[in-house]
Order: structure tokens, then sequence, then C-alpha cells
């Protein structure tokens, strides 16, 4: 058993700074929790505190339902591997991650079959009497995780540890880091900026932004149903496209007029409540780039706009169509497609565009809170 529990934790550094703030998060035992936002948002500090790093100003903070505030670093029981490797230049792989049970006064063959048992796991057994310095960045950090693994911790923390990564290196670290929480069964705690990276890993994520959490759930549950629109656009590449606009009904219809464009969309009668919903009919609707189409592709749920297009990127499988729907003095929308095209538009042209008309989110325009839990959405 490894959970993990933040209540309430704050932290503000000497210069004022509220890095984290009302911080209340469970870690579930053997969950792989990511926490992701951008740079700044306050992920390495809170990691650093259940680390014990970086002491904390209030809260509690409980491993195994222990309060661990005033805990050293070194009594939690729990390893964490850095960005960095943070590998001792002059040891070879195997005193590399030897040192910490060598400290920790591990009799030599305990250590010797730990190393060994780590180095197997990770491929690094032909890798064991070299120098950091004679190593591929990949290696390096597959020696920071076994220094981690060796010690088996209760809790693994991870701060941004493929970050220094080529993209190759990074997918198949990605992978390795999976599959190592699978057979290790190890509650694991991992921070980084990439959305990517939370998404394909994590059990659970946690998006942050300004030393406040914003959303924890399920990869696919945060994609298709975030709370607000920062979640909804942190999550997702290419990014959910805004539109502001008003809705309004005219004639037994729900239209959505975009703000400063000449888009007016009519909408299906489930979103009727967002009349009311909205300030003065202002709302921010949000579409997925999947969800906008540019062939009349079967789907039965399309409506139809129009839009420049200004640049398309051919990806193999699927093409990344930039789109305005800016016109004569209309400022419009910078809006990206993506989909399966057999020809690609040529830049300059007008295309019709259709909005899956199921998939449409809708947001406060002011805060930018999520409506969806207030209107009732066909499935
Ligand atoms: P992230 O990991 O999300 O990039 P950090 O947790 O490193 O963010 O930083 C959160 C905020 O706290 C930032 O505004 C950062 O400048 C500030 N900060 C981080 N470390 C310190 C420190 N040692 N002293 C003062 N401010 C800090």
């Amino acid at each position: 058993m490894a959970e993990v529990i933040l209540k309430e934790i704050c932290k503000q550094y000497d210069n004022g700074i509220f890095a984290a703030k009302d911080i209340s998060l469970t870690i579930r035992d053997k969950e792989f929790m990511v926490l992701v936002g951008p740079s700044g948002c306050g992920k390495s500090t809170t990691l650093r505190m259940i680390a014990g790093l970086e002491p904390i100003t209030s809260g509690n903070l409980y491993i195994d339902g222990e309060r661990m505030n005033e805990v050293q670093p070194k009594d939690r029981d729990i390893a964490m591997v850095f960005q960095n490797y943070a590998l001792y230049p002059h040891m070879t792989v195997y005193e590399n991650m030897a040192f910490g049970l060598q400290l920790r006064k591990f009799s030599k063959e305990e250590i010797r079959h730990r190393v060994y048992e780590a180095a197997e796991i990770l491929g690094l057994t032909e890798y064991l009497e070299r120098k950091p310095k004679a190593l591929s960045g990949g290696q390096r950090q597959r020696v920071a995780v076994g220094r981690a693994i060796v010690r088996k911790p209760k809790v693994f923390l991870f701060d941004e540890p493929l970050s220094n990564l080529d993209a190759k290196m990074r997918v198949q670290m990605r992978t390795e880091i999976s599959r190592l929480h699978k057979k290790l069964e190890a509650t694991m705690i991992y921070v980084t900026h990439d959305q990517v990276e939370a998404m394909t890993m994590g059990d659970r994520i946690t998006v942050m932004k300004d030393g406040l959490i914003q959303q924890t759930e399920a990869p696919l549950e945060l994609y298709h149903h975030p709370v607000n629109r920062f979640v909804a656009g942190f999550i997702g590449s290419p990014a959910m496209n805004f539109i502001e606009g008003i809705i309004s009904r005219s004639e037994g219809k729900i239209l959505f007029s975009e703000a400063n464009g000449p888009l007016q969309l009519e909408l299906p009668e489930s979103y009727s409540g967002l009349a009311e919903l909205s300030d003065d009919g202002v709302i921010l609707a949000g579409i997925r780039p999947e969800d906008i189409h540019m062939t009349r592709n079967g789907n039965e749920c399309l409506v139809w706009g129009k839009a420049l297009v200004e640049v398309c990127e051919p990806m193999g499988n699927e093409v990344f169509a930039h789109l305005t729907t800016a016109t004569g003095n209309l400022k419009g929308h910078s809006l990206i497609s993506r989909s399966y095209l057999e020809t690609i538009p040529r830049h300059g042209t007008v295309a019709d565009i259709g909005f899956d008309c199921r998939k449409f989110h809708f947001f406060d325009q002011k805060t930018g809170v999520s409506l969806a839990n207030l209107v009732m959405q066909e499935s």
C-alpha cells in the first residue's frame, strides 16, 4: 500500500510567491498520477514538497496514512528521478546505482542482486562498467531510473524526466516507464509540461495553473469533459478551437452567431438551455480540430459554414487545415481542422466546413467555466 494524500497544501516562497495554493489530491495505491501544466504552474514545487525537498507552508501530507510534513526526505521511502539525471560522473553505471544502497548499509550481495535485477529490467547489463559520459541521453536517464528502482521505494517521483531527450527517445522512454509501472506495481507521480506525455502515461491526470488544481481525471474523461476553457485548450494537440459568439432563439431554432465574423450555425434543440445560461447570450464555443470536417463524410450531424483556407499541412494519414472565418472587415476566428482528405484544398480558396454539432463545448465567456453539466446534450 502506498497512498499519497495532499490536504490543502500551500507553498509560499520567501519572495512571497504562492507556488501551490490549497492543493488537495489523493494519489491511489499503485496509481500513475501525472501533474501537468504550463511552466511556472507549481507542479515541480508540489512534487518537491512530496519528496521533502521543499518545506510545506501549510496543509498536510500523508504517505500511507502517516503525516510526513516534518519527516526527512531519506526517511520518506520515496525515490525521485530528475530531468538532468543527476548522475555522478566519476562513478560507473554500477556504482551510480549502488551508491544509495551503500549509504543505507545494504550488504554487498543484496546490492549486487538489486543492481543486476534493475539493469536487467532496463536493458543496462552490458553498460554497468561504463561511466555516464560514455552513454547516450536515453541510457543515462535509464540509469537514473535504475537508481530509483534499486531502492524499492513506496513511491516514485519523476520531475520532467524526458525533457532532455530527443523526440524519438522520448517516445521510447515513455513506453518504458509505463511498462515499468505495470511491472513494479508502484505508486508513481510524474511531472511534465507535455500534455501528450500526460495523456499517454497517466492513469489519471491533474491539470494545474497558477498554483491551483484545475481538474483531476482519467485522460479520456479530461479530453471529452474539460471543466473549463483552460483544461479544454491545454489538453489536445492541435488545441481545441474557440469561437466567441451569441446564442439566440429564432423561430424555434437555436442559433450560434460568431462575434465579429460571418459564421451562423443552427444548433440542435438539445442546446436550448444555453441561451438562458449565458450572459446576454454571449458565449464561448469550443470544438476540437477532428470535429471540423471538410468533406461530406456521411456524418449526419454536421452544420455547415464557410472559411478561407490559409495553410494545409499534410501529415500523411491526415491533413491539418488552418482556416479563418475572417471576411471583409470582420476579424473572424482562426480554426484548425484535422481530417483525412483525398485532395488537399488550395491556399486562398473558400471551403465548406462542417462542424459536428454533437461535439461542441460551451464555456462561460467571462469565467471560462464549462456549461456542459448545465445543458442537456445529445449523447
Ligand atoms: P513548474 O514546475 O510548474 O514549472 P514551479 O513549481 O517550478 O513551476 O514554480 C512555481 C512558481 O514558483 C513559479 O512562479 C516560480 O517562479 C516560483 N518558484 C519556484 N521555485 C522558487 C524558489 N526557490 N524561490 C522562489 N520562487 C520560486
